[in-house]
């Protein structure tokens, strides 16, 4: 299989399939430009390899053409970026974009239209990828985001390319990283798993537990646990119809020897608001009227000692609702646990949007081992998906 180090760009048109799917401000200012910056290994590679470099990518949910979501907004950010002048056209494919690409000088990069303003795109349309595929020689697919997707440019255009075709790093590094966890991690291996509900991670949960020594939950799906074996949980977050789930989940732990460690205590509020009257309580015995917010402190404590004692780590959804200062702290023990597990030889992923913004906002992002940035496509992997993307590149 070829990769970006082994092809040869020299004269090649490069189609580029990246996740510019940015926030910006009304000014059209892009305010966390990451997933641009994440990109630039692989789009230098190119073009110090003299090759023309053909970028495409969705931003939003666009139903049609929509000026606001318009990638000429991208150009002057990624001119910067990228230190050279950026091409624009406001089309996906035809003749005149197709002519465009013909034209590029090598080392020259042309960003073309939101691929979403075609409905084409997100149905997967083969015409739709054959069409797009006339932009490049070589296709590359640096969009892990988007990879659990079978659209047009990130799937179906890749038959179109034989052999001419491979993973940008970001894919690559993506891979790379979370494979490490999936199948032969290093042991004690520990996954925590947190946020809301148990029922949008229970895939990832029960496939887990194949893998892991220990299993770690805690965030607002503690409940679900603690009401099904008898606890009181006040007004806590419950799933009262994955109660049977939750012990389901219990049992299997204990079938496949997984230590699961779930909070033993906890910060209970009267609302959901950062300026609720506070308790604490043991985690089975929450007063009525309050609702658990946050692990308490013997629990971060205990969580810590179990990551601390871990070679590999998977950190998946906050401890609490950690974007409340006075519910937050729980997730801050964790992150902090995590790095310095890192720092002591620790392998840790962090992966997932929340536990990705929790581990930002702690300023601890270069102290774990890696922070996937794939969100859904992450965990869709974590779950021994096959994801489209990944496939249309491995596939002859
Ligand atoms: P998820 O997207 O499933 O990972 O869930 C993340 C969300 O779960 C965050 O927005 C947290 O605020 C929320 N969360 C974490 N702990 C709790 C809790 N104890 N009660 C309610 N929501 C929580």
């Amino acid at each position: 299989m070829m990769t970006l180090d082994t092809f040869s760009f020299q004269n090649q048109r490069v189609l580029v399939r990246v996740d510019f799917n940015v926030p910006m401000d009304a000014h059209f200012n892009v305010t966390d430009d990451t997933r641009m910056r994440a990109t630039l290994p692989t789009i230098n590679k190119i073009i110090d390899g003299g090759g023309k470099v053909i970028l495409m990518s969705h931003r939003g949910r666009p139903k049609g053409i929509d000026e606001d979501l318009s990638m000429k907004h991208l150009v002057p950010h990624l001119s910067k970026l990228l230190s050279k002048e950026v091409k624009f056209i406001n089309q996906c494919v035809g003749k005149e974009a197709v002519d465009l690409t013909n034209s590029l000088e090598n080392g020259e990069v042309l960003l073309i239209e939101n691929l979403r303003f075609y409905k084409e795109e997100t149905t997967g349309d083969i015409s739709f990828a054959k069409e797009l595929a006339k932009l490049g020689d070589i296709y590359v697919n640096d969009a892990f985001g988007t990879a659990h997707r079978a659209h047009a440019s990130t799937a179906i255009i890749a038959q179109f390319f034989d052999k001419n075709k491979c993973f940008g790093y970001v894919m690559s590094n993506e891979i790379e990283n979370i494979n490490k966890v999936t199948g032969g991690a290093k042991k004690p291996f520990t996954a925590i798993v947190g946020g809301a509900k148990v029922s949008s991670k229970i895939t990832i949960i029960l496939r887990l537990m194949d893998e892991v020594d220990n299993l770690i939950i805690g965030g607002g799906m503690t409940f679900t646990f603690i009401k099904a074996t008898g606890g009181k949980v006040g007004n806590s977050l419950v799933e009262d119809d994955k109660l049977d789930l939750a012990l389901d989940i219990i049992q299997k732990a204990k079938e496949k020897g997984v230590n699961l460690y779930l909070p033993s205590d906890s910060v209970n509020a009267d609302k959901f608001d950062n300026d609720a009257a506070t308790n604490f309580s043991r985690i089975q015995d929450i007063p009525s009227g309050y609702m658990g917010l946050d692990i308490g402190k013997e629990t971060a404590q205990q969580f810590s000692k179990v990551v601390l004692d871990s070679a590999t780590v998977l950190w998946n959804g906050p401890m609490g609702v950690f974007e409340m200062e006075n519910f937050s702290h729980g997730t801050k023990a964790v992150a902090e646990a995590l790095s310095e597990a890192t720092r002591k030889g620790t392998y840790t992923l962090v992966g997932g949007g929340d536990s990705v913004a929790a581990i930002n906002k702690y300023g601890l992002a270069d102290k774990v081992s890696y922070v996937s940035t794939g969100g859904g496509a992450m965990l869709e992997y974590l779950e021994g998906k096959v994801l489209p993307g990944i496939a249309a590149i491995l596939e002859d």
